[in-house]
């Protein structure tokens, strides 16, 4: 008998322990010390969806097209010839979001006009609005480290 359970327990175990493991893949991969100093906005962060390639997204109860936000990231990954680990990706959508003439945005610091359309916060969470009109934009951010405008990457890749 006490053979028996430790036939099936042990395995049951094995897989309680291996949910408690920590993710090996992280959003670490991503972080930036250069953004961990700009704090624009400090939103809590905490997922409810996750796009069909992998990356994780807390959409704030906003409706966000998960295979968008995918399509995205793969026309980057071409562009840049460089593959881009999605589970380390870690999307929010900003709950205080709106909606004006010129698109949506959410207030932030990074500007004069307190109004941002996407920015990562601290190291490796992209901020965006429902539509992720600026995503890519962000994410090259993310991927690449690069922080100039005027690099010809953002020229290449951003597409707005
Ligand atoms: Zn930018």
């Amino acid at each position: 008998m006490r053979a028996f359970l430790f036939a099936v327990l042990l395995p049951l175990q094995g897989c309680v322990c291996l949910s408690f493991l920590p993710e090996i893949c992280s959003p670490r991969i991503y972080s930036n010390p250069r953004y961990e100093h700009y704090p624009y906005t400090s939103y809590h962060f905490d997922a409810d969806l996750k796009t069909p390639s992998g990356m994780v997204v807390d959409s704030s109860g906003a409706s966000i097209d998960l295979l968008y936000l995918d399509k995205q990231a793969d026309i980057l990954e071409g562009c840049l010839h460089m593959s881009i680990q999605r589970c380390a990706v870690r999307i929010k959508v900003a709950p205080d979001w709106k909606s004006e003439a010129r698109g949506q945005y959410f207030p932030c610091t990074a500007n004069k006009e307190g109004m941002c359309t996407g920015i990562i916060q601290y190291s490796a969470t992209i901020i965006t609005t429902p539509d992720a009109a600026s995503f890519r934009h962000e994410l090259i951010h993310l991927v690449t480290q690069i922080a100039e405008h005027d690099h010809p990457v953002f020229k290449k890749c951003d597409g707005r």
